[in-house]
């Protein structure tokens, strides 16, 4: 069964794959801190300053606040 990178599109033949270019995705550049998923930022604000987390599920909102850069929470944890 193949791994769809679901920000991309791209699919790889391992989950281990699919991880490894999870990091590295540039059409994943959001990250919500409250479910940890990431996804990008045309999905997550329609009017490039209210941002909302598109996961059902989830109620996370704000970019600095529940909502981050995935490459400044990477900087932050290390
Ligand atoms: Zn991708
Ligand atoms: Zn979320």
């Amino acid at each position: 069964m193949a791994h769809t990178c679901r920000n991309c599109k791209r699919t790889f033949a391992t989950e281990l794959e699919l991880d490894l270019h999870r990091d590295t995705c540039s059409e994943g550049q959001l990250f919500c801190d409250n479910c940890g998923e990431r996804f990008t930022e045309r999905s997550a604000t329609t009017d490039g300053w209210h941002y909302r987390c598109p996961t059902d599920d989830c109620d996370g909102e704000g970019i600095g606040e529940d909502i981050h850069q995935v490459a400044n929470a990477r900087v932050a944890k290390q």
